[in-house]
Formats: structure tokens, sequence, C-alpha cells
């Protein structure tokens, strides 16, 4: 029997335990409160390591009988174990994450293999798995503060999907890495505060179902850039699966998305894609996070 341990490290930690692909009891969560957004982006990246270190433990310390692997997701760029880039939590940005945590568990008798997996990349893996599709191309949209991108099977390269140029308006320049045009510069959590200073983004989607013009026209301008980003990558590697998840999940309405990909995907061979809202979930992310870790030990 396969056992890992599923991190997951985005505005909270979150660790749980896999036996065969499948959760044992309820994940580890910090912070406890759900309402609590911020409490990670003050945490130096050594203290966030030594705090997963201290989830790992409880869940595959000495009296739970160790894992076979540990997988840690986390957003941004990972190549190699190395978090390239992480500009929703810009403390783990440039540092060896593997072998930072690699060391913050051997100091916990902690020795079973590391791996660090993008957070859009281990949803991906975690949907494929619970699908029984490991064997299919899986991509998902997480929308949240960020706009993440993920793909199963993995395959070596960036996919910084949510930094995709959907406009050539210069004036779209809310996106959390400085680019102009940027998918997330719409779509983002933190890049509609921006753009709306006088409403939050929950009353500028419930103002455009009351029929306010300039917030139906965002909100349909947002619908769009999904749309475009989409068609994008089925116009790259083919149509096939995609799910939407994430915190803003529940601004997305798939119709609405669906009638704009339909007028920008025109090809007869790329049509056959399809289109599914996941609820969030951590236990998706977990399970994608360890059965990655169990992946990369057999190759
Ligand atoms: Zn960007």
């Amino acid at each position: 029997m396969a056992t890992a341990i599923g991190v997951v490290l985005t505005d909270h930690i979150s660790a749980g335990r896999l036996e065969n692909q499948r959760l044992t009891g309820k994940p580890l969560r910090y912070p406890n409160d759900p309402e609590e957004l911020d409490a990670l982006v003050t945490i130096p990246a050594g203290e966030l390591a030594e705090m997963i270190a201290e989830h790992v433990d409880v869940l595959a310390g000495k009296q739970t009988g160790g894992a076979d692997a540990i997988g840690v997701a986390v957003p941004g760029i990972v190549r190699g174990g190395v978090v390239e880039d992480s500009p929703n939590l810009p403390q783990i940005k440039g540092s060896h994450l593997a072998n930072v945590l690699k060391k913050a568990l051997e100091a916990h008798g902690i020795t079973t293999p590391v791996h660090v997996a993008n957070d859009a990349d281990a949803i991906a893996a975690g949907v494929a798995a619970t699908h029984g599709q490991l064997n299919r191309l899986t991509r998902v949209w997480t929308l949240g503060n960020g706009i993440g991108y993920g793909r199963w099977p993995y395959v070596d390269g960036v996919w910084e999907g949510g930094h995709i140029t959907v406009s050539l308006d210069p004036k779209e320049r809310y996106c959390g890495c400085g680019g102009i045009g940027h998918l997330e510069g719409i779509m983002g959590y933190r890049a509609m505060r921006l753009r709306f200073l006088d409403m939050e983004p929950e009353e500028v989607f419930a103002n455009a179902k009351k029929g306010d013009e300039r917030c139906r026209e965002f909100v349909d301008l947002w619908h769009r850039a999904l749309a475009a980003a989409t068609a994008s990558f089925i116009h790259l590697a083919g149509p096939g699966r995609f799910y939407f998840t994430g915190r803003n999940v529940e601004f997305l309405e798939l119709p609405q998305l669906r009638s704009h990909l339909e007028t920008m995907v025109r090809m007869s061979p790329l049509q056959s894609y399809s289109l599914e809202i996941l609820p969030p979930d951590d236990e998706t992310a977990l399970i994608g996070a360890g059965v990655s870790a169990l992946r990369a030990l057999a190759t």
C-alpha cells in the first residue's frame, strides 16, 4: 500500500495523510479560522518550512508509521524543487523549498523524500486521480487572488497561464506581476479590488445581476478574458477537459463562458472540449500533491 503526505501551502496550510490515493482522516489546517486570509504572508520562509514539518510530523511521525513520499503544493513557478517566483507568497521566491523542507523534516527525524509542485498542477493531478483519468490530459483554472493554471500529466515548463496576455489595452495594468493585459489583471481578486476602489468584487458581481451597466460590462470582460485564455490553450494543446475551481469560482457562469468560447474556437476538431466547475476544497490539491510525489518517486 502506497502512503503519502499531501501538503498545500496557499493562503493557509493544509496537510493530510493519503493511503492508496485516498485521504484518511480530517486534514490539519493552519490558521484554523478560514476567514483569516493573510496569515501566512508575513511569516518568513524558514518558519513556514518549520510549520510544515510540524504538520508532517503529526501525520507521518513515529506514532503514525511514516510514509513513502511527501508532496507539497505551492503557488508560483516551481521547477526542480526551486520556487522561481511566487507573486502571492513572495517570501518563498528563489528558495530551494525542497531542500529547506528536507532539512526541517530531518530535524524531526523524518527522511521521507519531498516533492514540491505548483498548486494548480496539484489540483489537476488530484482531479485526474479522483476521476480515474490519470492517463488523460486534465487542465484546471484556479480563481482566487491569483489565477492559477494547472495541468496533468506534468510536463516541464513554466505554464503561468494566469499571466497569459488577453488584452492589448495599455490600461489593463492590475496584474500582481506588473505585466500589462494579463488574465490575472482582469480576473484576480486583488486586481478587481484595485479596479473597483469603491466596491468589493462580490458587490460588482451582485450589481451586475441587478443591471448596473458598469458592473455588467466588467463581468462580461471577466468571462471573455477567461474564454480567451482557455481558447489559447485549446489552440495550443487541443480540446479536452477544463475544470474551474478556487475561492472565486462562485463568480463564474459557465453558459456565459461557453458562449464566448464558441466565438473564439471555430475549428471543428477543437470543439470537443468540456467545461466543469469544481467546488473549492483542499482535498483535491492534497490528493494531487501526494499522487505527484509518489509519481516523482517512480521516475
Ligand atoms: Zn501577470
